[in-house]
């Protein structure tokens, strides 16, 4: 009897949660990023833009977690 137990320690941050990101989140977040390529938003600050920050989380937990096939 052989029991498959994979466990994959490579500094990868797990978290709990019982869904995928929902793409409408995926979504805004491109947009926000697509934004700030062009111009600032309220929350833009000298030190830089919590909401862009946020964005761009979004958008890499994504394609790490689905990466996406690009050719
Ligand atoms: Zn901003």
């Amino acid at each position: 009897m052989s029991r498959k137990h994979r466990n994959q320690r490579s500094g990868h941050v797990m978290l709990e949660q019982p869904r995928p990101e929902p793409p409408f989140t995926v979504i805004m977040a491109g947009f926000v990023v697509d934004l700030h390529n062009r111009a600032t938003c309220p929350r833009c600050q000298p030190d830089g833009c919590p909401k862009l920050r946020a964005a761009g989380l979004i958008l890499k937990v994504w394609r790490a977690r689905k990466p996406h096939e690009d050719r």
